[in-house]
């Protein structure tokens, strides 16, 4: 199966707790929306799913398994994390490149994806000089490489323009129709109302609602 599991997930940096106990579980063929404000958790919570960093207590699974023993890689899991952070020396061509290389994904998806997400114009031009939101468009054209069945996105609209933020709206949407588990986080509600259905709510590091976005939108 595709689902995320995560399960009485917690993260201690020192004596500050970043994730408290969380759990839940996400599913196929719906957008869920992770929200919470900044400082929420959230990435943190990401990055222990991805394997990226580990937990300090309980545990995530993809699929049944946890993230990095999953044989498929990239081609499981596709995910967008800290957009701004990716490496400027090379093309975004280049950059793709690399990452279906080392993922045995066939080098013509890099021109595929390029083309989805709109930078084929952009493709042979250093990321250095790209604008928050191309990055954000390289991360999830990296996200969409290995063609996964499971996709996450870590405020994938912030830094993107009207056009880009609709863009991703019925990108997310198409992905969920098409049956794929989609994990988006994002701080602003009003987002989420626009291209979730399903939402997870924390606080603090601690699970707040995990319901569909109509019956939160509900309680006022
Ligand atoms: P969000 O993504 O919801 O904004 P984060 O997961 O980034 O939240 O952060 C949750 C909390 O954990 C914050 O208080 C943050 O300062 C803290 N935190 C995150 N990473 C580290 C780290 N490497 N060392 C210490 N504290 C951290
Ligand atoms: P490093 O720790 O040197 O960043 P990683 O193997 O974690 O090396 O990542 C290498 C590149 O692959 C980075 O650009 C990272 O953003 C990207 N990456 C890693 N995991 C994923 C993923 N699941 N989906 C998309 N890109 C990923």
């Amino acid at each position: 199966g595709d689902v995320i599991e995560v399960s009485e997930l917690t993260k201690r940096y020192g004596n500050k707790t970043a994730v408290d106990r969380l759990s839940f579980t996400v599913r196929p063929g719906r957008v869920t929306g992770f929200l919470g404000p900044n400082g929420a958790g959230k990435s943190t919570t990401l990055r222990m799913i991805l394997g990226l960093d580990s937990p300090t207590a309980g545990s995530a699974t993809v699929g049944g398994v946890p993230f990095r023993q999953h044989p498929r890689g990239l081609r499981h899991v596709g995910a967008l994390l800290d957009a701004g952070h990716v490496h400027g020396g090379l093309s975004a061509s280049a950059h793709l490149s690399a990452l279906a290389r080392s993922n045995a994904i066939p080098r013509c998806r890099v021109d595929e994806v390029l083309q989805e997400v709109g930078l084929a114009e952009a493709a042979s031009r250093r990321i250095g000089g790209f604008s928050l939101g191309m990055k954000q468009r390289l991360g999830i054209a990296a996200a969409l490489l290995g063609d996964p069945p499971v996709l996450m996105f870590d405020e994938p609209i912030n830094g993107m323009d009207p056009e880009g933020v609709l863009w991703v709206r019925r990108l997310f949407r198409r992905l969920a129709a098409e049956g794929r588990t989609v994990f988006l986080s994002s701080h602003l509600m009003s987002e989420m109302e626009n291209t979730a259905d399903q939402l997870v709510v924390i606080g603090r590091g601690r699970l707040i609602a995990a319901e569909s976005v109509r019956d939160f939108a509900a309680r006022g």
